[in-house]
């Protein structure tokens, strides 16, 4: 089963995919995961990216795609992917479709999780005290919402023309986000 997560950076994407990694075997990868390793490892990749991350613009297309194509393959990706923060353009989309029907594969399920700004705001300054993440500041996350509304308006009609993109209340507590991510796993299986 291979899922895509949408959602503004601090709205629980991150964590629902911890759990339901957990808890369906399934593999959580997040390009902004990756490419912060490839930072704090100093890889000229990473030196590359962090300019750009920290202004808190998109990477190219070209560098994203290549670490989820260096990834799907491992044995850890065979009960399938949860796509966190990728993909974030309609070429990102693109290519992810034709990796998947290369390998027999499809997208199964795309849900958004749905948090209001001043929560985003509330939470991402909690995450930069406790994490130190140098993204995690005011003024990037005004980019960073930015990024997604334009990412998701490019993104989520591409995901809309194939199917049903359900909505998942991310303002809950983090249980009963997980609970709404089951209940709609449950109406797709039985659809
Ligand atoms: P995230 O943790 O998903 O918010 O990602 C942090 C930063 O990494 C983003 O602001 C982008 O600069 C970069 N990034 C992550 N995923 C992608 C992607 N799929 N395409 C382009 N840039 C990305």
């Amino acid at each position: 089963m291979n899922i895509i997560f949408f959602g503004p950076p601090g709205a629980g994407k991150g964590t629902q995919a911890k759990i339901i990694e957990d808890k369906y075997g399934l593999k959580q990868l997040s390009t902004g995961d990756m490419l912060r390793a490839e930072v704090s490892e100093g890889t000229e990749l990473g030196l590359q990216a962090k300019e750009i991350m920290d202004r808190g613009e998109l990477v190219s297309d070209e560098i994203v795609i290549g670490m989820i194509a260096a990834r799907v393959d491992s044995p850890e990706c065979s009960k399938g992917v949860i796509f966190d923060g990728f993909p974030r353009t309609e070429a990102q989309a693109a290519a992810l479709d034709a990796m998947l029907v290369e390998r027999g594969q499809k997208i199964d399920m795309v849900l958004e999780l749905l948090v209001d700004d001043e929560a985003l705001v509330a939470r991402i300054e909690k995450r930069a005290l406790e994490e130190g993440r140098s993204d995690d500041n005011i003024e990037a996350l005004k980019n960073r919402l930015a990024q997604y509304r334009s990412y998701s308006a490019e993104v989520l009609p591409y995901y809309r023309a194939q199917g049903d993109v359900p909505a998942v209340d991310g303002m809950k507590p983090i249980d009963e986000v997980t609970a709404q991510i089951e209940s709609i796993f449950a109406s797709q299986e039985a659809a």
